[in-house]
């Protein structure tokens, strides 16, 4: 499903441009626009969802695909000695953007 409003949608459907690194049926990877280390990808489903707290069954199974592909798109995109996964949920994680996304850290070595 998709949200007329929603940026992620957007750059799903090539409407918005993005840096893409990786992309199949269901998912795509880019490069965030400001990136917070080194190497600073997002994963997003091609659907539409909002937030972790509301993954429904379907919902965890595309997560579940996307996290079995993402150890190797992150070693093809510079994080061949480890990264860090993040999702932002809600105001006190600062989530800014409401199509659920992956951030994929890496690079250089984080400090926490
Ligand atoms: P979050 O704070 O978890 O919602 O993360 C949203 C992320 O999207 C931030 O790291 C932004 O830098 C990034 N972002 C916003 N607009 C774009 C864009 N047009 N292309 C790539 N990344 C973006
Ligand atoms: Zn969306």
């Amino acid at each position: 499903m998709k949200n007329n409003d929603c940026l992620f949608c957007k750059i799903a459907e090539g409407s918005i441009p993005s840096s893409k690194v990786y992309e199949d049926e269901e998912m795509l990877v880019f490069k965030d626009i400001e990136p917070k280390a080194a190497v600073h990808l997002l994963a997003i489903p091609k659907v539409h969802f909002k937030l972790i707290s509301e993954v429904d069954a379907n919902q965890a199974e595309i997560l579940k695909r996307m996290l079995t592909k993402i150890p190797d798109i992150a070693a093809k995109n510079g994080c061949e000695n480890g990264y860090r996964l993040v999702i932002n949920q809600g105001a006190d994680a600062g989530q800014t953007v409401f199509h659920l996304h992956i951030h994929i850290l890496g690079g250089q070595s984080l400090e926490w």
